[in-house]
């Protein structure tokens, strides 16, 4: 069994859908997890805006157009006329269920339901033109296979138990899902964070023993710099899951920060593929790989670092237990940690509410909070090149350095302001680690 993944550039027009089509009819037997036609879910995320700001007028208006994004491409995808009817009914169906829920007041429990709108209507396009097409495939609800625990992380355990009762996927064939949705653990229809559909991909493939998940997008594979801020980046041919995982959790935007797990954890290479170009190799992660000099630079914003200073740090134990007990009751992940004999700093997310974080690390010394931080995380075999990345900031605030246990990678944390700037000058390590392998190469065959 494959699972492959589309993309919301991927499947954002009637063009762009028939050629995925395409791609999946090579297959016959497969999942094929599904995101939002691009744009629709930010859309969606300002209906809930607007509803909650009791604005109905704005959000009415905001689901009408997004409905007829979607009627747009039922009209150029389907050339039969009843097809084209009865495919704008059920999609106006799905809508006007929504329409209904944003009419009465800011219900926050509802407001996944109205997420889930993009992912729901998407796929199920798209299993009906895969039918017109004369392919058997069958629709599978992902809200009956993925669900949440009170933590908000998908009980992993359940999927394979779900798939089981459901009897999904239970016969060899196409089978047609969504990205991102899942129910809470109240029975509520939820998400799995923005850009969730790659964790689907992953959690499917674990359960069901995938030989292989592959992730379709609008890129050929993970590069090896943030081609959005820098320029001349490359793909990557290969990578571990160690290194995938860095790169994806400190921002890569690529994959889903949680995604590599459950394909680690059960041996599952991914393959990153570029849907407007099949043909490019993409980027292969697998557990084979031996990290070879600087591989790639990622960078994950809205970061604050707090620093924790206390005289009751110096020759004591347990300090650091009672410092992270704090975090733990606030159910606050750490990302960077580096410490000194008296004081303790710690990155964490900005977008916590830490008011009340702070005041109780406070009982264990003096707390200062710098806002407007990116980690920068470089990856790959990092001991030998810590000169060369030290010396390629040496012009920049860095506020934290820490070197990963595993040594297969650094972060960095620099001010907002100068991320961009940094990834460009760290950027010669990884190109010259690109002229060093293209040497060795060269001298291998000589
Ligand atoms: P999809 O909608 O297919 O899930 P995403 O927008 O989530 O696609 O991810 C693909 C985008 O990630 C690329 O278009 C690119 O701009 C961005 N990106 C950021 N960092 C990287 C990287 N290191 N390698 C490749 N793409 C990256
Ligand atoms: N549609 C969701 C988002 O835009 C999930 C995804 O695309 O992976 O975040
Ligand atoms: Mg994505």
């Amino acid at each position: 069994m494959l699972v492959l993944k589309f993309g919301g550039t991927s499947l954002g027009n009637a063009k762009r859908i028939r050629k995925v089509a395409e791609i999946v009819s090579t297959h016959s037997n497969c999942v094929v997890v599904c995101s939002a036609m691009a744009g629709v879910t930010n859309a969606l995320e300002q209906v809930n805006q607007a509803w909650e700001q009791s604005d109905y007028q704005q959000a009415t208006e905001i689901l009408d157009l997004t409905e007829s994004s979607f009627e747009v491409v039922i009209h150029e995808l389907f050339l039969d006329q009843d097809i084209i009817t009865e495919n704008c009914l059920g999609i106006r169906k799905m809508f006007s269920e929504v329409q209904h829920i944003v009419a009465e007041s800011y219900n926050e429990e509802l407001k996944g339901n109205v997420l889930s709108l993009g992912e729901l209507a998407t796929s199920w396009i798209f299993n009906n033109y895969m039918q017109y097409s004369g392919k058997e495939s069958s629709f599978v609800n992902a809200l009956n296979l993925i669900h949440l625990n009170e933590q908000d992380e998908p009980v992993t355990s359940s999927i394979a138990q779900r798939i089981h009762e459901t009897e999904s996927f239970s016969l060899p064939g196409i089978y047609i899902t969504q990205g991102f949705i899942c129910m809470d653990w109240q029975g509520r229809v939820s998400n799995l964070k923005r850009g969730g559909s790659d964790y689907t991909a992953t959690l499917l493939g674990a359960a069901l023993h995938a030989s292989l998940i592959e992730i379709w997008t609008d890129i050929d594979g993970l590069h090896n710099n943030d081609p959005r801020y820098v320029e001349n980046t490359t793909p990557i041919r290969e990578l571990s899951f160690a290194e995938a995982a860095e790169l994806a959790y400190f921002g890569a935007k690529i994959l889903h920060p949680s995604c590599v797990w459950p394909a680690r954890e059960h041996n599952i290479p991914i393959q990153l593929k570029n849907t407007m170009n099949p043909d490019a190799l993409g980027t292969h992660i697998h557990s084979g790989m031996i990290p070879q000099g600087v591989k790639a630079i990622a960078a994950k914003d809205h970061i604050a670092v707090l620093r924790i200073t206390s005289g009751r740090m110096f020759n004591a134990y347990g300090f650091l237990h009672k410092l992270f007990q704090v975090f733990e009751e606030f159910k606050i992940p750490v990302d960077v940690v580096t410490t000194s004999e008296v004081s303790v700093s710690v990155t964490i997310d900005d977008s916590h509410a830490f008011e009340g974080l702070v005041s109780r690390l406070r009982s264990l010394g003096r707390v200062s909070v710098e806002n407007n931080r990116s980690i920068i995380c470089i990856v790959g075999n990092i001991q030998e090149h810590l000169a060369d990345v030290m010396h390629a900031v040496k012009h920049f605030k860095t506020d934290m350095v820490s070197l990963g246990a595993s040594s297969n990678n650094i972060t960095l944390v620099v001010p907002h302001k100068q991320k961009v700037e940094a990834l460009q000058s760290l950027h010669k390590l990884v190109n010259n680690n690109i002229v060093n392998r293209q040497e060795s190469c060269i001298q291998l065959q000589a």
